[in-house]
């Protein structure tokens, strides 16, 4: 038996004193029956807006589609309850929006109205309500869209993303004539906002089986709209003599993702287009042996493009960009502090964790190891360095400091001093301690 927290029962019972029902429907429902935790605290009810808005002195109504937004105050925090009247949709002319919303009379028709049958089922507290047999689904791991496939992803074309998502969250099968109908339908996403397509984009790549969403997204044709760059990866072989490769570029690319220890989405994202250059920079010699040439230089441009397309912020748009373009560091043993200070300064500190994750999942994603002794010694030497200073503003000295030492004015002769003394950090000679970097600048003053 299905019990919800007494704060639930007692919101929805402000509505039954008074003649309404209510029920908890979407979201809340499905995890309430998965027996998971939930926080999609979202109601339909047969009350009008203005009706909820005198129950909840603090309830607030701002959308078009007459929902109101309750906020519940626990103990320790407060919760947004979403309640809609019982809606009916009909007639879409953009594949996106209704043009007109009307009111429905029942619970049953507001079902009607949503996308797939795992979603659409309502329940009062006590009984469920159930006409599309969701329940069933839910038990057999499958998303079936309610009614007739066609008509519903022309109606709204987010769906078609939609459905994917949740195979890809929960693990699920999409039902055959939903499937076909995706794939039939697949080139009406051109309809729907980058920010729209974004967000579910994002939802696949941070869930449970995002590489087999990816895959799902490849086979019903949508990645043809929305990522053609990683579609044309699948075309790109890199199986030769002398090459480690065992996959095309784009199963690598899935791999990836699939192993990819991060839950950071930008890292996520990163993974699964960090040889999106591939294609384009496709060599095969006479000996038959493929190479890549700069395809990190190339593919990061393309991750440039790809940032814009999602409608990315400047900051993702940067990390994209940043993980792409390095993420074929080497990890030679030999290289020096210089080299790995001039890695850390490209990737930029804040990201080398993620870097670090984007090779683990490309080693994986290639069927190595997740590590080797070198990227370990690497690791390692990663840390010592960046225990030394990175730029003159860490030097635990300052300008003042040298004008006091050698008497000089402001002006450039301090900031060269400071740098010449820097470098010598940097080399190694001196360490960045005050007493040694005092004695430095001394020294500086004698050869002047
Ligand atoms: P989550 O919140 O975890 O993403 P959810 O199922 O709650 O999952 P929401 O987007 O919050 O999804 O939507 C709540 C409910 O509203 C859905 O379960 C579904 O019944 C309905 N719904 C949402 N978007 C659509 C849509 N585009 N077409 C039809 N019904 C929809
Ligand atoms: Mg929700």
């Amino acid at each position: 038996m299905l019990k919800l927290p007494e704060y639930v029962q007692k919101f929805m019972r402000a509505f039954r004193d008074k003649g309404y029902e209510i029920y908890l429907v979407g979201g809340g429902v499905r995890d309430l029956l998965l027996g998971k935790e939930t926080n999609n605290w979202d109601f339909t009810t047969s009350a009008k807006p203005e009706e909820i808005l005198k129950l909840f002195e603090n309830a607030f109504y701002h959308n078009k589609y007459g929902t109101v937004t309750v906020p519940i105050k626990l103990k320790d925090k407060t919760l947004l309850f979403e309640v809609t009247p019982f809606r009916k949709e009909s007639g879409y002319s953009d594949f996106r929006h209704p043009d007109k919303i009307e009111w429905a009379n029942t619970v049953e028709e507001d079902l009607a109205r949503r996308d797939f049958t795992i979603n659409a089922i309502a329940f009062d507290g006590e009984k469920l309500i159930d006409p599309f047999g969701g329940q069933k689904d839910l038990k057999n791991k499958i998303i079936r869209a309610v009614g007739e496939p066609d008509r519903r992803f022309q109606e709204d074309a987010l769906r078609l993303m939609r459905a994917v998502r949740f195979a890809s969250q929960l693990g699920f099968q999409i039902e055959p004539k939903t499937y076909q109908s995706i794939v039939k339908n697949a080139y009406l996403i051109k309809n729907i906002s980058w920010e729209r397509i974004r967000d579910e984009f994002f939802k696949i790549l941070q869930s449970p089986y995002s590489a087999d969403g990816i895959l799902v997204l490849k086979n019903t044709g949508l990645l043809h709209y929305i990522l053609p760059e990683l579609e044309e990866c699948f075309k790109t072989p890199q199986k030769s003599p002398k090459r480690h490769h065992i996959y095309d570029v784009g199963t690598h690319l899935v791999e990836s993702l699939r192993h990819c220890p991060s839950k950071d989405v930008i890292t996520r994202f990163a993974t699964l287009i960090h040889d999106i250059g591939k294609p384009k920079t496709f060599k095969k010699t006479e000996e038959g042996v493929i190479t890549f040439y700069n395809h990190e230089v190339v593919g990061a441009k393309i991750a440039d493009r790809i940032a814009r397309r999602f409608k990315l912020s400047n900051k993702q748009r940067d990390k994209l960009v940043r993980l792409v373009r390095f993420h074929q560091f080497t990890v030679d043993e030999k290289q020096t502090d210089k080299a790995l200070r001039r890695f850390i300064r490209n990737v930029g500190k804040e990201n080398l964790e993620d870097m670090l994750a984007l090779r683990v999942a490309d080693r994986i994603g290639s069927g190595a190891k997740p590590s080797s002794w070198r990227l370990e010694l690497f690791k390692k030497r990663l840390k010592e360095v960046q225990k030394q200073p990175f730029s003159i503003k860490d030097l635990k000295i300052d300008g003042y400091d040298v004008m006091k030492i050698l008497g000089l004015k402001p002006g450039p002769k301090v900031g060269e001093v400071l740098k010449k003394v820097f470098e010598k950090v940097e080399r190694g000679e001196v360490r960045n301690e005050r007493e040694e970097l005092i004695e430095e600048v001394k020294k500086l003053k004698v050869q002047n």
